[in-house]
This record gives C-alpha cells, sequence and structure tokens, in this order.
C-alpha cells in the first residue's frame, strides 16, 4: 500500500516511489521472462541430440546390423554428441563474457594480425567446402583497443558462418573501412543472404532463418549472439546488410587507438 499524506492526498513522493517499485517489478518480470524461455530454450535444444543419441545406441544394442548400418548409426552418435558439445561450449562462453566482461584487460591489438589468424585457422575449412577467403587486411597496420582472443571469436564465428551459409565457389572478403576514431571490419559473403525481417533477429539467441539448415551445419544458433555481447563490450556497433540470394555483409565497429603505432 502507498502511504498516504496526512491530510489525505497522495503526495508526488509517494507516487514517484511507487512508479519506481512498478518499474522494478516489471523489469524484474521482465528478466525473469527471459531467464526462463533461456532455460527452456536451452532444454529444448539439448534434447533433441540426447533423443537421437539414445534412440540409434538402443538400435544398436538392440538388434543385429551389418557393418554399414552400425557404421551409419555411429557417425549419427558421433555428429549428435559434437553438437552437444559444441552447445554446452558456446553456452559457457556466452556465460562467462556475461559475468566476466571487463575492459580490465584490454589492450593494443594488431586487427590485421588477428584477423589473418582467424582467417588461417578457417582456411582448411573453405577449402574443403570450395570456398575462397579473400583477406584485405593482410599488410594493414590498424591499432585497436580490445581483446585479441575475444576478437578472434568475432571473427571466427563470422567467417564459420560464411562458409555455412555460401555454396561451393563462393567468396568471402574481409575488408575495413578507417575512419578517425573507429573502425569497421566487414566480413561479406556471396551466400544465400537474410530476408529482410530477419536481419535484425538473427543476433538473438537461438533464432535462425532456417533451422534445418542450421542443424545441418552443425550450428548452435548462439554464435551471433556471442559476436553481439562482444562487440557490445568494446563499445561498438554491428549489423549485417543482405539481400536473399545474394549474399551477406556482416560488420562491427571498433575503437581505433590512435598514437605512436597508429596509422592515422
Ligand atoms: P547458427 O549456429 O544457427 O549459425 P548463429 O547465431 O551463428 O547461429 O546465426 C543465426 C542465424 O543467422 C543462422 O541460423 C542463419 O539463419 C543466419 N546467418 C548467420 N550468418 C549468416 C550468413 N553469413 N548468411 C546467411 N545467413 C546467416
Amino acid at each position: 500500500p502507498i502511504p498516504v499524506e496526512p491530510h489525505g492526498t497522495v503526495g508526488a513522493r509517494q507516487v514517484h516511489t511507487a512508479l519506481l517499485l512498478c518499474n522494478d517489478v516489471s523489469q524484474w518480470r521482465r528478466l525473469e521472462q527471459m531467464r526462463s524461455d533461456f532455460v527452456a530454450n536451452v532444454s529444448h535444444e539439448l534434447k533433441t541430440p540426447i533423443t537421437a543419441i539414445q534412440g540409434f545406441a538402443e538400435t544398436l544394442l538392440d538388434s543385429e546390423h551389418d557393418a554399414e548400418t552400425e557404421k551409419e548409426f555411429l557417425q549419427v552418435i558421433h555428429d549428435e554428441s559434437v553438437r552437444m558439445k559444441n552447445l554446452v561450449s558456446d553456452l559457457l562462453t556466452l556465460t562467462r563474457l556475461e559475468n566476466g566482461s571487463s575492459t580490465d584487460a584490454f589492450h593494443e591489438v594488431n586487427l590485421a594480425d588477428v584477423v589473418s589468424e582467424s582467417v588461417q585457422v578457417i582456411e582448411r575449412m573453405a577449402t574443403a567446402a570450395g570456398i575462397q577467403i579473400d583477406n584485405q587486411l593482410q599488410e594493414g597496420s590498424i591499432t585497436v583497443w580490445g581483446h585479441d582472443e575475444q576478437l578472434k571469436q568475432v571473427l571466427l564465428n563470422l567467417l564459420t558462418n560464411a562458409i555455412h551459409y555460401t555454396p561451393t565457389g563462393g567468396v568471402i572478403t574481409v575488408f575495413a573501412e578507417s575512419y578517425v576514431d573507429r573502425v569497421k571490419v566487414h566480413v561479406s559473403d556471396t551466400g544465400i543472404g537474410i530476408p529482410k525481417e530477419d536481419q535484425d533477429r538473427v543476433f538473438e539467441r537461438f533464432y535462425r532463418v532456417d533451422r534445418d539448415r542450421s542443424r545441418a551445419t552443425g550450428g548452435t544458433g548462439l554464435g551471433l549472439a556471442i559476436v553481439k555481447h562482444i562487440v557490445q563490450t568494446h563499445g561498438g556497433e554491428l549489423g549485417v546488410d543482405s539481400q536473399l540470394g545474394m549474399g551477406s555483409d556482416f560488420w562491427f565497429t571498433i575503437s581505433r587507438l590512435r598514437g605512436l603505432h597508429a596509422d592515422l
């Protein structure tokens, strides 16, 4: 109950307190809803591979199969275990970022080094998929302020997606636009593209444009949520420009470090 002022009217102070309380309650309810949605999503995402593993293992145990069928079933069990491992690993990454994201460990980072290290990690995967990576940042010397491992994670996630959602023969281009105070880094592909109405939502946890395709690539649905978290902790912005069937251009900005080693 709101305490009533002596002369019987509700004072401005009490109204203000009541409004603050209402705000707190609705904020708390919203957070609680988000938390329970998240738990429901995670449970669902884990249940699918567990059900498959259990089903295929039981079939193998229950009856005799020829060697080829056995191998096929074991492959499914293996792939679904990998999916679960990736999901748990992405969940741990997100939780770690949420609990411990601080700018204390930020340092000078050479952007070109981070990009070329990330491209190197992913190159074999691209070659196997028949996709070429054109890294236009190779010779640059742009120094930014951030966390090299986290920035590498951003690039790895964007590059992995670009490979997953680009058909054979496609090209992925990594380039940067330099401004006085920041750099805009692009990972651009010639892939399947994203419909307009989904473009804002792809950064949400577990949001997928095409669930089956994401499943087929072993995606966890958390890659872009991790990217968003890291970029925002770095004080940057991010987005995607895309046209269905033509390709996607994912970009993020990061603060430049201007000084002795910077190139402006
Ligand atoms: P996932 O593990 O499903 O790839 P992400 O969070 O990395 O999860 O991406 C969310 C969704 O955004 C994907 O399921 C896919 O529909 C879409 N997406 C991400 N990157 C691209 C891309 N380069 N081209 C087309 N669609 C993409």
